[in-house]
């Protein structure tokens, strides 16, 4: 067994816990102000983590609080349309998290009775929510004496103990007994955030600060000199670059804007009718004259190992709806000073930023966003 369970061991025995006491001593000192630090209701709780789901804290801030303001508690949110949710969230990504938020607040608001489940096995039911978000839930929003592992946790922690083994389901659960152990009693919700804390601010993927670690005393890869060898990764796929074209056809000062089909990755998100391939290819499937089309920009985006760069084309309308392909989508006309109020996929969201200029009386189309 190695050295991180062995001092807690033999703490426990001596009633002592230098780990967990140089862990919080240094977290009641280091840890951040964070919005959703200054309120630990279960439901700030249960919204900040969702959006802090693979999203940088600097990036979740100003969309937190916007949140906050619109959806205070589980009855704003349960009452809301879909829309307004995927609105709130555009841009943050990820919008199945949004469509689970908004799914376990009408849930609290009916079947759960007003309040979310306390224990681990239940919260792990509710949608959207994995092992790491039902220990995250267990922990901060009720002190239970769960683990919350995420990524900055698991980094810590296979290098605390100088693990050389891919992170998998295995390990993951091994790091998840160890963590539960080590916590001290009542102290769950400290001693996970100061974990998730530690990790985010000194044990850095590259090079991680530990002079000023206040566990460098505990950690076996410091004292093997292994700490930029872990964690083990598996090599990445190669990102791929894939090609699209938006048509932005507008009649007079409205734009057509369809909206993604249910079980489609933006599901629920409008966006200027968007076609995988090049100008010929998408040219010929819609059986359109290209000379009718003006380039009016590029954009790209990112998502999962995929980059996709759209051209962007204007065509004003004189071509028959609905077009090739898209006949089951739901379609709209809408004015240019209104293309704001529509949950846009990421694409269409940066042609609507970058490429469309604002209408007349607007200082833009829409206020700034977190994440490009
Ligand atoms: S001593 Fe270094 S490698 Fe070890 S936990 Fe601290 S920051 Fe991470």
């Amino acid at each position: 067994m190695e050295k991180f369970e062995i001092s807690c061991r033999e703490e426990a025995m001596n009633g002592r816990n230098t780990f967990a006491d140089d862990l919080l001593r240094w977290y009641a000192q280091e840890a951040r102000d964070l919005p959703w630090r200054r309120r630990s209701s279960p439901y700030s709780v249960l919204v900040s983590e969702f959006m802090l789901q693979q999203t940088q804290v600097a990036t979740v801030i100003p969309y937190f609080t916007r949140w906050m303001e619109r959806f205070p508690d589980f009855e704003s949110l349960a009452a809301a349309d879909e829309e307004e949710v995927l609105r709130l969230w555009e841009g943050l990504g990820y919008y199945r998290r949004a469509r689970s938020l908004h799914a376990i607040a009408l849930l609290v608001a009916g079947p759960l009775g007003g309040a979310l489940p306390d224990d681990y096995d239940s919260l792990l039911q509710l949608p959207g929510v994995g092992p790491y978000t039902a220990g995250a839930l267990a922990s901060l929003a009720f002190n239970r004496p769960e683990a919350a592992l995420d990524g900055n946790v698991e980094r810590l922690m296979t290098r605390l103990l100088d693990i050389a083994e891919i992170p998998g389901p295995a390990l993951r659960e091994d790091l998840r007994r160890r963590i539960t152990a080590a916590i001290p009693p009542g102290r769950a919700r400290d001693f996970n955030q100061a974990l998730m804390e530690l990790g985010a601010l000194v044990c850095l993927p590259r090079n991680p600060l530990c002079l000023s670690c206040p566990l460098k005393g505990h950690c076996l890869a410091l004292a093997r000199g292994t700490a930029a060898e872990r964690p083990l990764r598996r090599l990445r796929p190669p990102v791929e670059t894939v090609r699209a074209l938006a048509l932005l056809v507008t009649d007079g000062d409205r734009f057509l804007l369809l909206r993604h089909r249910d079980g489609e990755r933006w599901q629920g998100l409008w966006e200027f009718p968007t076609f995988d391939g090049d100008e010929e290819s998408v040219a010929a499937d819609l059986q359109l004259d290209r000379t009718a089309w003006k380039k009016a920009g590029s954009v790209r985006h990112s998502f999962t190992r995929y980059r996709r760069e759209i051209s962007a084309f204007s065509l004003a309308v004189g071509l028959s709806l609905p077009l090739p392909g898209t006949e089951d989508r739901e379609a709209r006309w809408v004015a240019r000073e209104e293309l704001g109020d529509y949950p846009l996929s990421a694409g269409s969201r940066k042609i609507r930023e970058g490429l469309i200029a604002p209408a007349e009386g607007e200082s833009s189309v829409d206020g700034g966003r977190g994440k490009a």
